[in-house]
């Protein structure tokens, strides 16, 4: 069966298109050529870092779709990188990426939530 094309349109005007541009501040944890990680603003967990590509993708799909290798490669080691800063490989972690309305992706710029720091209990809220 043949794939159904996907397009996407990528809002500049979005918070992280803005962190990423400088004009707002962020608490960086570490930055790569292709990828920045700074402390979310309303942590859920004792650990709440938010990962994403310096690249205007809109999500996940859109991510894996569009980005060339070097980024997708560079993304996920810089996500290793965090779980490493942060301390959270010993007691562990959870990464989670929100998409579109089911999903309540508040903010149109692909991002990995990385949550620790405290035991996180079931994976959905029932
Ligand atoms: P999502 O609902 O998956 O799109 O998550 C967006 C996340 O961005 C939320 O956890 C917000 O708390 C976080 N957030 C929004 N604005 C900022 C900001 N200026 N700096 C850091 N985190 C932010």
């Amino acid at each position: 069966m043949a794939e159904k094309a996907r397009f996407w349109t990528y809002d500049p005007t979005n918070i992280f298109a803005r962190i990423l541009r400088g004009e707002i501040p962020n608490k960086t944890v570490i930055e790569t050529s292709h990828t920045l990680a700074f402390h979310d603003i309303h942590p859920q967990a004792p650990v709440h870092v938010l990962v994403i590509p310096k690249g205007p993708y809109v999500d996940f799909a859109h991510f894996a779709a569009e980005a060339p290798a070097e980024e997708i490669v560079d993304f996920h080691r810089a996500c290793a990188r965090v779980c490493e800063a942060v301390a959270v490989n010993e007691d562990g972690f959870r990464i989670i990426s929100n998409s579109g309305s089911h999903g309540h992706q508040d903010v149109p710029h692909f991002h990995l939530h990385i949550l620790g720091g405290r035991p996180l209990g079931p994976m959905l809220a029932r």
